[in-house]
């Protein structure tokens, strides 16, 4: 009942907008389900203490992106962009159902997407997320700890939508926007999300998935549960049926692959990214078969990337390959991964002069 009331007064002071509180600025993407833009608030509704907004107009699909943005609010807040309000906004004449509109707060410019393109990537986000100070002269080890650094703020934010029961579903680097105000790396775009625990959009929309970051199995469900259970039902059975399919690993795989560009600059392009893809594919998604066909011809840039997972024994290459599997239930989960020994090399430094 404390829950219900704090709930109550909280969505009771919330802010609440309309249409017409909102000034249009900057487009910042458009995709089939929507149109995002950077916002601030008309006069009358502006306060000194709020800075820009960030407003999507999306189509139907709008309302089970409100309901992801509320769900991850009350439970793993810090995971995802700030979600200010979400309503429907039907007073377009003529066109049906309307529109959603969604508004958060603008987290800053630059997606990870954004900054991985850079030359200067990692050093790019090596102030941003560790401050000034580096005593590390430039080189693989210093930039692996920036690299270890945003994975591991990524996988904190992924145990966090998944610990809620909710599986992204389009995690990559387009996705992932650094949080100026936190100094952290948070998701964005539930609009591919799904919610096994009640159901909410239970049947996988395979055609949102974006084929470069999607793991190999086309369905997050087994062909086990067919259709969706109505809520309550879905309420009482999903945490087997979550322990069952793992569809978390889902996002894991993606997550790998982020990992994977962050480690090999010649992978970064989106066309490399696909060629890889293939390769990947050919190998039987065996990614140290994979490994052994394009090591012997590898460019630099591509040795570079092997060097940099293979510091201290490895085990960030280990890493990788529990993520990178083509079996979902072999692949490590968020949680896991984040108790993996890459996260602790601080403590292992040293370790291997002795080997
Ligand atoms: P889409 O469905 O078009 O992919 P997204 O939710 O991913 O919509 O948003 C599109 C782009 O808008 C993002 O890639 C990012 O550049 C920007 N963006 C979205 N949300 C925020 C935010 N809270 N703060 C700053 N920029 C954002
Ligand atoms: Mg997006």
């Amino acid at each position: 009942w404390d829950m219900f009331v704090l709930a109550f007064l909280e969505r009771l002071f919330r802010p609440t907008y309309r249409k017409d509180d909102f000034v249009l600025g900057k487009k910042l993407g458009e995709g089939a389900f929507g149109v995002v833009y950077k916002v601030s608030l008309a006069k009358n509704k502006s306060s000194p203490k709020q800075g820009d907004l960030v407003l999507k107009k999306a189509t139907e699909y709008g309302a089970v992106e409100i309901w992801m943005n509320e769900r991850v609010r009350r439970a793993c807040a810090s995971s995802c962009a700030d979600f200010v309000y979400g309503f429907l906004e039907s007073s377009s004449k003529g066109k049906g159902s309307g529109e959603y509109w969604l508004v958060w707060r603008f987290e800053g410019e630059d997606t990870l997407a954004g900054l991985i393109q850079s030359k200067e990537f990692p050093y790019n986000v090596e102030t941003k997320i560790l401050g000034e100070v580096q005593d590390l002269p430039r080189g693989l080890e210093r930039e692996n700890k920036i690299i270890q650094t945003i994975m591991r703020q990524l996988l904190f934010a992924l145990d966090g939508l998944h610990s809620t029961g909710i599986v992204h579903r389009d995690i990559k680097p387009q996705n992932v926007i650094f949080s100026e105000g936190s100094r952290i790396f948070k998701i964005i775009d539930l609009g591919a999300a799904t919610d096994l625990r009640v159901g909410i959009n239970y049947i996988p929309k395979e055609f949102l998935l974006d084929p470069r970051y999607s793991a190999p199995e086309q369905y997050i469900m087994s062909t086990q549960t067919p259709s969706a259970p109505s809520a309550p039902v879905a309420t009482a059975l999903s945490p087997v049926l979550w322990q069952m399919n793992l569809p978390d690993r889902f996002d894991m795989y993606s997550v790998g692959l982020i990992f994977l560009q962050m480690a090999f600059p010649s992978l970064r392009s989106d066309s490399a990214l696909i060629q890889f893809n293939r390769q990947l594919k050919r190998c039987g998604y065996d990614i140290s078969a994979w490994r052994s066909t394009v090591e012997p011809r590898a460019s630099p840039e591509l040795r570079k990337g092997f060097e940099l997972l293979d510091l201290d024994g490895g085990i960030g290459w280990e890493l990788l390959t529990s993520m990178v599997r083509y079996k979902a239930r072999q692949r490590t989960s968020a949680k896991a991964a984040l108790a993996h020994p890459y996260f602790k090399r601080e403590g292992l430094l040293g370790l291997s002069f002795m080997q």
